[in-house]
């Protein structure tokens, strides 16, 4: 995957979602997750996931650094890096709510940074999600 960024900082947004894993409400499931979103105005803000008892009211951890990021600097941020990380050595892809939600803020060649089955997975945010709903897409022709 080819990016702009460096190394280190990927690594360095690894590291902080990381540490926002430690802070997750999960007694239901014990899955550990965290999120940092880097944003194009320099700034980092991450999330955990939050479960609820009612298990479908639970919030990922990249949705809450989502709205946590649009809280804290408005509608008009833009996202320039995500990294997603767990406590449980497990892959983690963001989930397809969570997909569709970064996408309405990350073009198609931010770097995305979660855990896969063997390693660490680093894709473009278009690979995450090709097909994300667009409004744009109904101008599309069919079988194109
Ligand atoms: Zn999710």
């Amino acid at each position: 995957m080819k990016t702009s960024l460096s190394h280190t900082t990927l690594d360095d947004l690894s590291k902080q979602a990381t540490l926002a894993a430690e802070r997750s409400y999960s007694p239901y499931s014990e899955f550990k997750v965290g999120a940092a979103l880097l944003l194009t105005n320099g700034k980092v803000v991450t999330g955990t996931n939050v479960e609820n008892v009612s298990y479908g009211l639970t919030i990922c951890a990249e949705r809450s650094a989502l709205v946590r990021a649009v809280s804290e600097f408005g509608p008009s941020i833009r996202i320039a890096a995500v990294a997603v990380a767990n406590l449980n050595e497990t892959a983690s892809p963001p989930c397809g709510a969570c997909r569709q939600m970064l996408g309405e803020f990350a073009g198609p060649d931010v770097p995305v940074i979660f855990p896969a089955a063997v390693g660490t997975s680093a894709v473009h945010f278009d690979e995450l999600l090709p097909f994300g709903f667009d409004m744009t897409l109904k101008k599309r022709p069919l079988g194109n």
